[in-house]
This record gives C-alpha cells, sequence and structure tokens, in this order.
C-alpha cells in the first residue's frame, strides 16, 4: 500500500536487515516479483486461510482471492523469492491442515507456517480452537514436520511446542517472545510487543526505537514471567519455558498478565467472556 515501499526495502536490506514480508497476495504480480527478488528480499509469507477457494475466500469475506494468494505465491517462486505460506488454524479451517501442507509443496513454497489464531484483529472469539483441538492439531503437526523433511519446511508457532519436543530439538522454542524476540511498529508509529497484541508501549514521534526497547517499563514487564499475575499461567510449572500467549490473554480477558485460554497442555478454568471490542479498536 504504501508507494514508497521499494525505498524503505533498499534501505534495510543496504545496512544489513533481513528483510521479510508478510503478504495476502493481491498486489504481487509478477512484474512486482521479480522487484521483490531484485531488492533482496530474504523471504515472503503468503497467507492462506483454508486449502480450497471455498475456505479461503469465505474467511477472507472477498470472493475470488483464493487464486490470487495462489498465484502470488507461483509468481514469487517463479522470480526465485523464498516463500513461506503462513496457515493460522481456525474452526472453519482446521479440517484442511492435511491439505494445507500439500497445497504449499505443489506451489513451490519453502516452509509452512502455522500461526496460533489470536482474536485481537478482526477475527471473532468463535473462530478460535478449542484447547484439545488445537492440542492436537499441534501434535499431528509436529509429526508432519518429520514426514515432509527435505520436500517443505513445516514450521509453527505456539509458545508450548518447546514442551513436547526433545530437549535437542525444544532448545529454540522459548515460548512467548512478545517484546523480547520481537515487537511490532504499527501505522502510527506506536511500538507493540507482537503483531498481535495491541498494547503500545511506546511511539516513535516521541522517542527513538533504542530507547523504547531498551527503557520501556512494560517491555521490561512483560519479558518477566513472574509479572503474570493470574489464571492457569501463574501457577504453571512451564511459566518460565513457556509463559503463555500473552496476547490471547489479553484478547480474552483484557489483560497481557492473566490465563492462556488457548493452552492445551494447562487449560484454562476461568470462562471465556465475550468479545473484547477494546482490544479490536486499538488495533491497527
Ligand atoms: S499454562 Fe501457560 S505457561 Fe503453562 S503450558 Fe499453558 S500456556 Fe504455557
Ligand atoms: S503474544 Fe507471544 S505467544 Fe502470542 S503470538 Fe505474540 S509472541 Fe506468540
Amino acid at each position: 500500500m504504501r508507494p514508497d515501499w521499494e525505498e524503505i526495502v533498499a534501505h534495510a536490506v543496504g545496512r544489513g536487515l533481513r528483510v521479510t514480508f508478510a503478504t495476502n497476495g493481491i498486489l504481487v504480480t509478477k512484474v512486482i516479483a521479480r522487484r521483490i527478488a531484485e531488492l533482496g528480499v530474504f523471504n515472503v509469507s503468503v497467507s492462506l486461510d483454508g486449502a480450497t477457494a471455498e475456505t479461503h475466500d469465505c474467511i477472507r469475506g472477498v470472493p475470488r482471492i483464493f487464486e490470487k494468494a495462489c498465484n502470488a505465491v507461483r509468481n514469487l517462486v517463479e522470480a526465485d523469492v523464498r516463500v513461506t505460506v503462513n496457515y493460522t488454524p481456525m474452526r472453519p479451517n482446521l479440517a484442511e491442515a492435511p491439505r494445507m501442507i500439500t497445497l504449499a509443496h505443489r506451489l513451490g513454497a519453502k516452509k509452512i507456517n502455522l500461526t496460533e489464531y489470536v482474536y485481537t484483529t478482526r477475527g471473532g472469539i468463535e473462530l478460535m480452537l478449542k484447547p484439545d483441538e488445537l492440542g492436537k492439531l499441534m501434535s499431528y503437526w509436529t509429526t508432519a514436520g518429520e514426514e515432509w523433511k527435505g520436500r517443505i519446511e513445516v514450521d509453527w508457532h505456539d509458545c508450548r511446542v518447546g514442551l513436547i519436543l526433545p530437549e535437542e530439538e525444544a532448545d529454540p522454542y522459548k515460548g512467548c517472545g512478545a517484546g523480547y524476540t520481537h515487537c511490532r511498529i504499527t501505522i502510527n508509529h506506536d511500538v507493540t510487543p507482537c503483531v498481535v497484541l495491541p498494547v503500545p508501549v511506546g511511539n516513535l514521534r516521541q522517542q527513538t526505537f533504542a530507547e523504547i526497547w531498551r527503557n520501556a517499563p512494560e517491555l521490561e514487564k512483560i519479558r518477566s514471567r513472574d509479572s503474570i499475575t493470574s489464571g492457569n499461567c501463574s501457577v504453571c510449572e512451564h511459566k518460565q519455558r513457556c509463559g503463555g500467549c500473552r496476547a490471547a490473554s489479553f484478547a480474552c480477558y483484557g489483560d497481557a498478565y492473566a490465563g492462556d485460554p488457548t493452552c492445551w497442555i494447562k487449560p484454562e478454568t476461568a470462562a471465556l467472556p465475550k468479545y473484547n471490542n477494546s482490544a479490536q479498536q486499538v488495533t491497527t
């Protein structure tokens, strides 16, 4: 959407940053794909919300965009850009998980990445999987990683996965990385601890990024698992290694330091409240 995206990418790559994109694919024509390759973008993630046009278009609420997303993957692969397919499991596309891997592989993606659904953005709580459904899916997904080895990388983002992997493989998975391994800068220059956690910790109009990253009290707080004071995570023996999804906690309870209602290892016993509209409003 930004007319100056090429300038930004060229500058970032020139400064030695590894640049990646996440896109719905609609604007990624053959010409744009070639430009992305020329600029040295390391990876482009294209989101697919289903293995069929019917499911993807229905979740996205726009007809005929499944084909556009698939074409984006093809265009990027043809231009020699590394592509990841992003898959967010929700109730309507849960059954398509195995077919998602087959599709991503067929389209030429190098990787398929499963990202936990957190409804702080435009979806509702009714799309969220139940903890046991998510647990079964994660168990399937980690097995599929072995089955597909050498053909496509089957990856995931779930703060609990490190708890079910053998110790040597679990090492890179340090649980929730909000404000620790990453953060987000919104279009109005707010810095938030995670892409799906809409709690501003500073604004780039007032401070430099380095000042915010090093000194923001809210970032200090979220980096410490001891800040979690209620719910399943607060009393869990895996608190330090996992920490639960702070965004899921915020979405459901309006508190980033409560329990994780999506946990399939120590399910939360507190009832799920109604949809949190305030979370939706502050998300960009
Ligand atoms: S209760 Fe929280 S800390 Fe414990 S495993 Fe579940 S999500 Fe992780
Ligand atoms: S809040 Fe933590 S677990 Fe949740 S999506 Fe962000 S980094 Fe992942």
